[in-house]
């Protein structure tokens, strides 16, 4: 496929458009994921609590698609925080996968309140040096969070994957990113489709290049260097989100965009999210 490679802290090459599965039944997942690999998707983001890793891992096995082109993501639930289950939680993954490696494995949350994300990270460092995962990294940390991780543990995280969007442009944590080289990977890229791809701004800039306002939201991700993971179960869609690759944003569609930041998230407060603490 011809979507490009970003080259995380350690050397792997991440795609830099992704499929994301939340909210895609078990049942559902390995027609959404083939769907996906079909059109050339190479990059598939799950997670334990989204209770779809059998049916993603069915799609790639049947895909015949080498296991050196797929890269697979999915995440560690805040239940399982702490180092033995974090190690148990991480098996249990992969069995569900039906692979012997992940491509990246990330915290899902840094759950504040149950303070066991450093334990976890050291779990996770074992993990990385027994070649189960090839990157890992944290979703949701906050710079505090980062900041406490790197100081207390050796490996510095390779992604950190946050709720971002146009309205929602997170520009201090990209900043903390960059310091640290992290790759910042944004969730609900769309901003869940809701309201955001209405906004007249973001229609007007799709009707002036011929595209879509979802194309036009992933194409400002990636020019500002995002890794993104949109989410269909739709296989028009599914389509039109990858198909992202032969236009451009000027400076004047940029700046419009960059006005849209309201700040406001649709998920939770990480300094507050604790459930399964
Ligand atoms: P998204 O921003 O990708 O939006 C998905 C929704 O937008 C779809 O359900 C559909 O309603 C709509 N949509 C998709 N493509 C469209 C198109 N071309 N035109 C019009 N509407 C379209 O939202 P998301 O699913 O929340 O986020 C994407 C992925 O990010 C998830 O599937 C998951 O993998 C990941 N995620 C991670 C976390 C986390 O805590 N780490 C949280 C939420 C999501």
């Amino acid at each position: 496929s011809n979507v490009p490679s970003i080259t995380l802290n350690n050397g792997v090459e991440m795609p830099q458009l992704g499929f994301g599965v939340w909210q895609v039944p078990d049942a559902e997942a390995a027609a959404a994921v083939t769907t996906a690999l079909e059109a050339g998707y190479r990059s598939i983001d799950t997670a334990a609590i989204y209770e779809n890793e059998r049916g993603t891992g069915e799609a790639v096995a049947a895909s015949g698609i080498p296991r050196e082109e797929l890269f697979v993501t999915t995440k560690l639930w805040n239940s399982e925080q702490g180092y033995d289950s974090t190690l148990r939680a991480f098996d249990a993954s992969l069995d569900k996968l039906g692979l012997d490696h992940v491509d990246l494995y990330l915290i899902h949350w840094p759950v504040p309140a149950k303070d066991a994300y450093v334990d976890t990270y050291r779990a996770f460092e074992k993990i990385l040096a027994d070649g189960r995962a090839r990157a890992i990294g944290v979703s949701n940390f906050l710079p505090e969070h980062l900041e406490r991780l790197i100081g207390e543990t050796s490996v510095v995280p390779a992604v950190n994957q946050i709720e971002l969007h146009p309205q929602l442009a997170q520009a201090e944590s990209r900043e903390a990113h960059a310091k640290h080289g992290i790759a910042t990977e944004a969730w609900s890229p769309l901003g869940q489709g809701r309201g955001l791809l209405d906004v007249p701004a973001i229609v007007a800039i799709g009707r002036k290049h011929g595209r879509t306002p979802a194309q036009v939201v992933l194409r400002w991700h990636l020019q500002l260097g995002n890794v993104v993971i949109p989410k269909s179960v739709t296989p028009s869609r599914i389509r039109e989100n990858i198909d992202v690759f032969g236009f451009e944003l000027d400076a004047e569609d940029l700046a419009a965009i960059a006005a849209l930041d309201e700040g406001r998230r649709l998920g939770p407060n990480p300094a507050e999210f604790n459930v399964g603490a």
